[in-house]
């Protein structure tokens, strides 16, 4: 009896395990990490091209169940189940990973895997087929979002065959298709919070302009104005320095008694309050950091997170953090 809860669909077709070994086009001297390794149905075939495999098992049954399918044999002994959620393990050193994922933690598995260090030479992955499109999905494809820019930041991904519903034990709700994972080597040499806190606020909207991600939501500018105060306080930088920027009033038509009732509404509402004075020219310097970054310094504010690639965040990230502006 299998438990779905456990994403628990069994690949019953061996001519599908089969081609999924082959395409990590193992070697002899390979370690193999197997998520989730079920009744062993990939992991006796894994086991004939490689060294050693480590499978990660949630379930104690399916543990004791791959256990029992190689009691006996030589290959017994190349063989460790650890039993555990593998969210939770601290994986030992491996130079592939093979897994048909349960779906439920496709997403953390896939950062786990990508963080890994050493990064494992290559990652052969089942995948529910929608998560696997976004994995490989380009600017402006459909299902282009934050894990496709996140995942793509990282590894070379590539589609390596679809594969139906009627494969497994029992059925799942929904077509798959394995990809395949290359690390890239060496790793970015970014912090994955700092990326991933940028692509959060790039992809709340990603229709909307770079410039209302950031300038349309109140708590994004509160986040990054704390950010901005804390990288302050931790690299003695005074709140109230750096360069005053000028801002220009972008439309020529506004009448200038519009700029001085704004000034003098302003002024009357920070009088006799030196905390708010303080914290009102802080929000201003950030918000000014901000709008050079989008509007001189890359260029991207009128561009939609839907059309930019890894090379505009990045670039985007390194003009903010030139700017002292950060997001974790
Ligand atoms: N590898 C087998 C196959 O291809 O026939 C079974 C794959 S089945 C889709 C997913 C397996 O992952 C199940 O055996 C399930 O018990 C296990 N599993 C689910 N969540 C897990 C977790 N958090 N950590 C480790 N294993 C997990």
């Amino acid at each position: 009896k299998m438990n779905t809860d456990l994403g628990q669909h069994i690949l019953k077709n061996p001519g599908v395990a089969q081609a999924i070994v082959d395409k990590a086009a193992l070697k002899q001297s390979d370690i193999v990490l197997e998520v989730g390794p079920g009744t062993g149905n990939l992991t006796v075939k894994i086991l004939e091209k490689a060294k050693r495999v480590i499978a990660v098992e949630f379930d104690a049954r399916m543990a004791a169940e791959v256990t029992k399918r190689v009691q006996g044999r030589p290959e017994a002994k190349r063989l460790d189940v650890l039993l555990g959620d593998v969210m939770k393990t601290d994986l030992p050193y491996f130079d592939v990973c093979i897994s048909n994922t349960p779906y439920q933690i496709s997403s953390p598995l896939t950062f786990k895997l990508l963080a890994t260090t050493p990064a494992p030479r290559v990652c052969i992955l089942m995948f529910q087929r929608e998560f696997a499109m976004r994995l490989f999905a380009k600017p402006g494809d459909k299902l282009y979002n934050r894990l496709s820019v996140n995942a793509q930041m990282w590894a070379k991904i590539d589609h390596v065959m679809k594969v139906g519903k009627n494969n497994f034990n029992p059925p799942p709700q929904v077509e798959s298709s394995v990809v395949r994972l290359v690390p890239k080597v060496p790793r970015p040499a970014i912090s994955y919070e700092e990326w991933d806190g940028l692509l959060r606020i790039c992809f709340v909207r990603k229709n909307k302009t770079l410039r209302a991600s950031f300038f349309g939501t109140r708590s994004v500018m509160e986040m990054l104005e704390m950010n901005y105060r804390t990288f302050c306080a931790q690299n003695d930088v005074a709140l109230d320095d750096g360069p005053q920027p000028k801002t220009m009033p972008t439309a020529t038509t506004t009448p200038p008694t519009f700029f001085r009732e704004e000034a003098e509404r302003k002024a009357r509402l920070l009088q006799g309050n030196p905390a708010r004075k303080r914290k009102g020219k802080v929000a201003e310097l950030v918000r000014a950091k901000v709008r050079r970054v989008l509007e001189v310094a890359t260029g991207l504010a009128d561009q939609r997170a839907r059309l930019c690639d890894e090379g505009d965040f990045l670039k985007m990230l390194f003009a903010f953090n030139q700017e002292g502006i950060h997001f974790n």
